[in-house]
């Protein structure tokens, strides 16, 4: 019988929690580590269509990126967002993982899912966050002008649509951070990046990476994060074939582009 502890453990070994930044709220959210578990779904978030599709399949378990309880809880009600998914995951006995930016930094992880998925090559680690373990760079399969690396980006990750600056500079290397990233742009041309691509990003830093010759690619926090709800599902799969995982069919992005 696997439980839900046993699945705790893979993706500890997966992404450990010293990963994690110092802020940051990561593991077991909601549930009990004894819980059989025969099928676990995967996603980017827990929302409440998440826990209903967990339901529908049948599922025990819902590992997910972003946790689901991050500052402190002052009450775990119907009357917002957080507290009615609580709630549900709780009445349907769903256990609830939450693997965060300890899953930014492993190997293997967010970071890497988006430098595998952009087509890097050589990749080495970006050098930000608290464990110098945030970001990755690497090459490019061919060297590409701004505006047509935007293109890449954006048909690469599935992306509604992306923002970038025009560093001015082709690009033959560049720097993944995967959600709000863009504060780490130094790191990025340190290591000798002409391009960053991320999710989320103001206009003040926009402006600052164009000043700085840096090609900076806004894809969006669901884009460049979802790949690891796959990652998690196959982390899994490997390690306990005898439990059913699901990467969630009805999380979507919640921007949409016109
Ligand atoms: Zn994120």
């Amino acid at each position: 019988m696997t439980t839900v502890q046993d699945i705790l453990h893979i993706l500890e070994e997966f992404a450990p929690y010293p990963l994690a930044e110092s802020w940051d709220n990561v593991g077991l959210m909601a549930g009990d580590r004894r819980q059989a578990v025969t099928r676990v779904l995967c996603a980017l978030d827990v929302t409440e269509a998440v826990i209903a599709e967990a339901a529908a399949l049948g599922a025990e378990l819902v590992v997910a990126h972003h946790p689901l309880i991050f500052t402190s809880v002052k009450a775990v009600t119907e009357d917002d967002a957080a507290g009615r998914t609580l709630r549900r995951a709780i009445r349907q006995d769903i256990s609830v993982i939450c693997m965060h930016t300890n899953a930014d930094c492993a190997e293997g992880g967010v970071n890497d899912a988006l430098a595998a998925a952009l087509g890097l090559t050589d990749v080495v680690q970006m050098g930000a966050g608290e464990g110098g373990l945030l970001g990755r760079v690497g090459d490019l399969a061919h060297p590409m002008q701004p505006e047509e690396f935007a293109r890449f980006v954006k048909g690469s990750l599935s992306a509604g649509g992306v923002r970038f600056t025009d560093g001015g500079r082709e690009i033959t290397r560049a720097a993944v951070g995967g959600g709000a990233c863009g504060k780490l742009m130094d790191f990025a041309l340190e290591k000798g990046a002409q391009a960053f691509v991320i999710g989320d990003c103001s206009y003040d830093l926009m402006q600052r990476a164009q000043s700085l010759g840096l090609t900076l690619v806004d894809a969006g926090h669901f884009p460049t994060e979802n790949p690891i709800a796959a990652v998690f599902a196959a982390r899994i799969a490997a390690a306990c074939p005898e439990v059913e995982t699901h990467v969630s069919a009805v999380h979507k992005d919640c921007i949409q582009f016109v």
